[in-house]
């Protein structure tokens, strides 16, 4: 068995991984990190889920160690492309350099230029941001690249897919040619294979494996349906989400839920908020105290369905996800690999589930092309939801919400609801039919779905 201890790593990193309880580097750190310590450019190909944010957070917390940071001069850059990955980065560093004094400065949006100006103007170790607030920074003269020694492109096929490359390829000008880069992408388009051949020198290029066809620890199915009417179809897909979210009982202990555009994600979240799950939407549209605090509720467990976009969701470091439902299936079929890859992480066993319909036929024959597999087909009528999970998500809904007891008054409500589900009323099928009276205060979802008797 590999150990960090055989990487040369500082020590005060050293017992940062050990309190964090990490037996053994995973593939990617072994590898990148020696090289990345002995100075040399790494080009990694890996997704999330490889271990790949701390096969760089480690080596540059041993490189910076040692030396200071000059006023207005990063001495490290990392740039992420959505706020999220970037905070999460940021929260890494936080991690394995606790033993360490190292400053960190966090160019988001959402997050006050003024603060981080003051922490810049200091000096910082690190820098980390997303490249159009990096830029907005230099461009208002507060910022000089000058002094990075290490830059770090993180998911650069994300930055590709949402138009950054330009801004990529000005901040490397930007830098002295002399910096080590560390460059990460879950795949290798022509875009960033371009790239990497201008601005890495002589990269050691470490490829872990596709997590989709890597990971059997990812039990796969999709549903196939057809829509009663095309104007039916939303309402007839949240339906059959909610009795394939009651199908896995008690195995289903959080789940991640994807639709491909924003508006649905926040129909579906109201939607299963509306029958009793606990359910919140993420997507580029909420603000950022708004996405962070849905995040940390997700985290910690008092949230159990995050409902979510692609680019919100890309990269969240959320360990233990049990389930992935793919509303839509995806349009771009490395999106699925992603989806897909927020469970069975860190060797935990995970279930992807999908709907696809007649529509979505050519999507999804690009998925199981890309991913080489076919994906197990289940029916419909398959999901005759059993009693005994019935009886345990009934368990689980009733575990999140403890929160007061109903009042006479709410129990009129909760009547009047359970009446128009008992006689088949369905939920309005389009965003504006949904008014605030859907909104059921939280406490409501408990005997709401007791006296469904799910
Ligand atoms: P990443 O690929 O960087 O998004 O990391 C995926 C998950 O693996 C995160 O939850 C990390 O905290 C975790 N992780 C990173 N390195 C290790 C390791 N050596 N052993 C176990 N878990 C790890």
């Amino acid at each position: 068995m590999a150990l960090f201890s055989d990487l040369k790593l500082n020590p005060k990193i050293l017992n940062a991984i050990e309190d964090v309880g990490y037996q053994e580097p995973t593939p990617i750190q072994l590898q990148a990190i020696p090289a990345a310590l002995e100075g040399r450019d790494v080009l990694g190909i890996a997704q999330t889920g490889t271990g790949k944010t701390a096969s760089f957070t480690l080596p540059m917390i041993h490189l910076l160690a040692r030396g200071r940071a000059r006023a207005r001069m990063p001495r490290s850059l990392v740039l992420c492309p959505t706020r999220e990955l970037a905070a999460q980065v940021a929260e890494n560093f936080e991690l394995y350099s606790k033993n360490l004094k190292l400053t960190k400065a966090l160019l988001i949006g959402g997050v006050s230029f003024k603060e981080q100006d003051q922490l810049i103007d200091k000096g910082v170790d690190v820098l980390i941001a997303t490249p159009g607030r990096l830029l907005d920074h230099f461009e208002r003269g507060k910022l000089l690249l000058t002094g990075v020694q290490i830059m770090v492109v993180d998911e650069a096929d994300r930055m590709l897919d949402m138009g950054f490359i330009p801004d990529i390829e000005r901040i490397f000008n930007l830098t002295p040619f002399t910096r080590q880069t560390l460059f990460f992408s879950a795949t290798m388009a022509a875009e960033i294979e371009r790239l990497t051949n201008t601005f890495l020198s002589a990269p050691l290029r470490v490829e872990v494996a596709r997590q989709a066809s890597a990971s059997e620890n990812i039990e796969q199915s999709v549903l196939l349906f057809k829509p009663s009417r095309k104007d039916r179809e939303g309402t007839e897909k949240r339906k059959l989400l909610r009795e394939m979210i009651l199908n896995e009982g008690s195995d289903c202990k959080n789940a991640i839920i994807f639709c491909n555009r924003k508006s649905d994600v926040d129909i579906c979240a109201k939607s299963l908020k509306k029958y009793g799950f606990n359910a919140a939407a993420i997507h580029g549209d909420l603000d950022q105290k708004h996405r962070m605090d849905t995040l940390d509720g997700f985290r910690t467990g008092s949230l159990q369905f995050l409902v979510a976009s692609d680019v919100a969701a890309r990269g969240l470091d959320i360990p233990s996800v049990s389930h992935v439902y793919n509303f839509d299936v995806p349009t771009n079929a490395e999106d699925y690999v992603h989806r897909i890859g927020r469970t069975g992480r860190a060797g935990r066993n995970g279930k992807a589930l999908m709907i696809s319909t007649p529509r979505d036929e050519k999507n999804f024959n690009a998925i199981e092309k890309l991913i080489q597999i076919e994906i197990p087909k289940i029916e419909n009528s398959s999901l005759n939801i059993k009693d005994e999970n019935r009886k345990e998500i009934q368990k689980n809904v009733a575990m999140q919400n403890t929160k007061g007891k109903p009042t006479a008054k709410d129990n009129k409500v909760n009547n009047r609801f359970s009446k128009s589900l008992a006689t088949n009323q369905n939920e309005p099928s389009t965003s504006s039919e949904y008014k605030d009276e859907f909104q059921l205060p939280n406490f409501i979802t408990k005997s709401f779905m007791e006296r469904l008797s799910l």
